[in-house]
């Protein structure tokens, strides 16, 4: 070692001011240490100068700059926090190999903080321990110097970061998407803190995040800090001596709760330091805040989405729809929105009775399967009074039955009166939402006015169009469709009956039995024809049956099988005399015509000893 002299303290200090000159803007940590070994080698003409650096929060010391690049096991980094937090740690004591290469070990110490060791070696001869005062001046300008890199080094870092948390922030308002915002805080982590692992702790997360390091929270007590950060909204910390690591937890917290925790694991940490504690905090409140915002955003685009699906429901089922038409459209909404597999709709009576499924509802609820499901519902209903929400329902059914395990069911209350329930069932378990559930209650409580008016006028309609007793059509109805059929059909057959002496089965039994008699005939006369064909009471005891687009020969084997049944069937036994009459395109005739002829073979019938059909082809022949 040359000029151990005040002087050459004096040319250090000068050229280490020159190293920290940051007109240019730039200011990069290693570099600049790493000058000033090589500036310290130069002036002291040693054979290696290498600067241990004690860590601020570690309380460990890493191999940091050396002049001898083969000894440095990281290479250089265009980002000198890249490099400080990749260095690797190692126990410092004098007797460790790593410091035994050295004539001389300088402790860097400021303010009582330990900055790190400067290890020289050079020619023994030229090292003499008799320098000590010299040596405390040129550690006091060495640590001097040191501190001063690192507190610019901590200066520009602290900008680095701001800056990060200011683009962070930026993005944060220009998304509503929750996965980009948690995306960013992972990404804007590992900018800042590359060696720490990071993980978002949400809670009730039930979306699909892509690739982000999402876990659970969960309420046990497993990670007591993790729900103390996330109870309490305040930073935990949990430092572990013997797993060398220091873990932190920071709630992700907006203005309206906190909606997860951010759990930051630090390997051979033993304690965070407070100014990356405060990043990371404003950076977990900012993330809070973005998260709340994306919240508030979907659930308030969801509520219109229910909004509108309910008025447009309620619009569309108050515009006198058919009640099958009503259900139709009521089950393709529920499928749509819900995404639900099986939709119903179950009529009921008073007591809480299945009267029957209305159409409308999905095909498997024509299925011997679903009776399950039904009367599990109506079972619950009569207890409950009130609306089922089951994520995940075991019936107990054989093991080939499709099964359905999330059921929702809402009854149908008018006035008071629970009139019917809406079903809705999916195979998944927990497949529907709460708010599912809820907007589903709401559509049909919006719904219900416009079923029941739906089924009220449809009884009113079916009334009008039948007669009391018979159940058959009114006479009303049977001459708008015959006219109709006159318009539009090539042919069409008219049966005329009269029941026989039926005045002496009343004196007989009694006008209660006659009534029963006339019942009889009527479902006979039902249950003989098709849904097509129109089966009417035309007064009295007379009925009529007119056949639309039906041939002759048909329409007489059908009023040859109807005398055959009543005479069979009818108890006590009474039998009927029919009169038959027929149009087509080429022997048009209209409806009056039609019944004349009808009414004319009828008496024909009567006169030849009745209980028989007979016919009155030709259209002038009365
Ligand atoms: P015929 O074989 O010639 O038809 O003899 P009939 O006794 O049936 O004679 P007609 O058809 O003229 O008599 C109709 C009777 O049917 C009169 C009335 O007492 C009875 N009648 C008509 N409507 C009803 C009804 O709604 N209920 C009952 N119980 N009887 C009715
Ligand atoms: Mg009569
Ligand atoms: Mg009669």
């Amino acid at each position: 070692m040359r000029f151990l002299s005040d002087k050459s303290i004096e040319t250090l200090k000068s050229q280490f001011f020159d190293l920290i000159d940051t007109e240019s803007g730039v200011f990069h940590y290693q570099n600049v240490l790493k000058t000033m070994v090589k500036t310290i080698q130069k002036m002291l003409e040693l054979d290696e100068v290498t600067l241990f650096i004690c860590h601020a929060w570690k309380s460990q010391y890493s191999m940091g700059v050396s002049t001898n690049e083969n000894i440095m096991e990281v290479t250089p980094s265009n980002d000198s926090s890249d490099w400080l937090s990749s260095l690797k740690t190692i126990d410092f004591s004098p007797t460790d190999k790593s410091f035994k290469d050295y004539q001389v070990l300088i402790p860097l110490v400021r303010s009582g903080r330990n900055l790190g060791v400067l290890c020289l070696k050079g020619n023994q001869t030229s090292i003499t321990p008799s320098n000590q005062d010299w040596f405390e001046q040129f550690a006091f300008v060495c640590s001097s110097f040191v501190q001063k890199a690192q507190e610019l080094f901590k200066i520009v870092m602290e900008e680095k970061r701001y800056k990060q948390l200011f683009r962070v922030n930026e993005k944060f308002h220009s998304t509503m998407d929750m996965d980009a915002v948690l995306g960013e805080i992972i990404y804007t982590l590992q900018e800042v803190y590359p060696s720490f692992t990071y993980y978002l702790m949400l809670s009730h997360d039930n979306d699909n995040h892509s690739e982000l390091p999402i876990k659970d929270l969960e309420y046990d007590s497993e990670n007591i800090a993790a729900m103390e950060a996330y109870v309490t909204g305040t930073i935990q910390m949990e430092d572990s001596l013997n797993e060398r690591r220091s873990v932190l937890y920071a709630p992700l917290k907006g203005k309206q709760g906190v909606y997860g925790v951010l759990q930051v694991i630090a390997p051979d940490t033993l304690t965070f330091p407070s100014n990356e504690v405060e990043f990371i905090k404003l950076l977990a409140n900012t993330a809070g805040s973005a998260l709340e915002n994306a919240q508030l955003y979907q659930q308030s685009k969801r509520l219109i989405a229910d909004l509108q699906l309910i008025n447009e429901t309620s619009h569309r089922l108050n515009s006198n729809l058919r009640l099958t038409e009503t259900m139709s459209y009521m089950k393709e909404q529920i499928v749509h929105s819900f995404d639900a597999e099986e939709v119903c709709f179950v009529l009921l009576s008073p007591d809480l009775k299945l009267i029957s499924v209305l159409a409308g509802s999905t095909p498997f609820f024509e299925t011997e399967a679903s009776t399950a499901y039904v009367q599990y519902v109506i079972d619950r209903l009569r207890q409950e009074h009130d609306s089922i929400f089951i994520g995940d329902v075991d019936l107990n059914l054989a093991h080939n039955e499709k099964k359905f395990r999330s059921i929702m069911a809402v009854p149908m209350v008018q006035s008071g009166l629970i009139k019917g329930l809406a079903l809705v069932m999916h195979s998944e378990p927990y497949h529907f939402s709460f708010e599912t559930f809820k907007l589903m209650q709401s559509l049909i409580h919006h719904s219900t006015l416009a079923f029941t008016n739906s089924m009220l006028r449809e009884e009113l309609e079916k009334m009008v169009v039948t007669d009391h007793l018979t159940k058959l059509y009114s006479r009303n109805y049977l001459d708008t469709r015959v006219h109709e059929s006159l318009d539009e059909d090539q042919q069409g057959t008219f049966l005329l009956i009269d029941i026989d002496n039926f005045k002496g089965v009343n004196d007989k039994y009694g006008h209660q039995v006659g009534d029963e008699i006339l019942i009889q005939v009527a479902d006979i006369i039902k249950s003989n024809i098709r849904e097509s064909d129109i089966g009417a009471r035309w007064g009295g005891e007379e009925l009529a049956v007119y056949l639309p687009r039906i041939p002759l020969e048909v329409g007489i084997s059908i009023a040859n099988r109807l005398v055959d049944k009543v005479r069979e069937l009818s108890k006590p036994s009474i039998t009927i005399s029919c009169g038959v009459s027929y149009w087509n395109v080429d022997n048009p005739d209209n409806f009056t015509n039609l019944f004349k002829r009808a009414d004319t073979a009828l008496y024909v019938a009567k006169d030849t000893g009745k209980d028989r059909v007979v016919v009155q082809e030709k259209i002038n022949s009365f």
